[in-house]
């Protein structure tokens, strides 16, 4: 079983192997310096969430199949105790729990997000054609889509077309948390 680290060095390696990419391409294509790509493939470095969310989308990948090993055979049976695996939440940056890692067949992933007080997280687009699905199990939230900020409360759900520049951000004094369900288009 390898470290999340390792797990890390060993996509981004593998994937810039397969796209025929340089330091310096991914260094560009993704916004992460390419001193930090190099500690992180030499797993001298333990990369932090923005920055996994700056790689996964600049390369085209699932968040989750950066982060979590995949390759166990499709559709197992996953159960999650709502709080057990909860990892601590930072209180200055978002914060991730994966439900549902992604999954060829289905297409998509499913994650727990946490934004805590007076936190935004901007993402760049992701490629072309995902979209995600947001809904609001607690607490208050703006969607960045276009250069409108789009408020949401506990409930509230919202679809958006994530391949253009979007973000999250919570202007309340509470944590938010909220589901997103990301769709992959199918990759031939
Ligand atoms: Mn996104």
């Amino acid at each position: 079983m390898q470290s999340i680290n390792q797990h890390i060095a060993t996509v981004l390696k593998r994937e810039r192997k397969r796209k025929g990419w340089s330091l310096d391409t991914t260094a560009e294509a993704t916004g992460v310096s390419k001193a930090m790509l190099g500690q992180i493939e030499r797993e001298e470095s333990s990369p932090t969430i923005a920055t996994l969310w700056k790689i996964a989308t600049g390369m085209s990948l699932s968040f989750t199949s950066l982060v979590t090993d995949t390759s166990d055979g499709p559709l197992p049976i996953l159960l999650h105790e709502a709080g057990q695996s909860r990892a601590p939440m930072p209180e200055d940056s978002l914060g991730v729990e994966i439900l549902f890692p992604y999954d060829p067949l289905m297409g998509f992933e499913y994650m727990e997000l946490t934004l805590p007080a007076r936190v935004e997280h901007l993402s760049e687009p992701h490629e072309s054609g995902v979209v995600e699905h947001v809904v609001v199990i607690k607490g208050k939230l703006e969607i960045l889509h276009g250069n409108e900020w789009i408020k949401l409360k506990k409930g509230d759900a919202l679809r958006f077309a994530a391949d253009e520049p979007h973000g999250y951000r919570n202007t309340s004094q509470k944590p938010v948390i909220f589901h997103n369900v990301i769709r992959y288009p199918h990759k031939g």
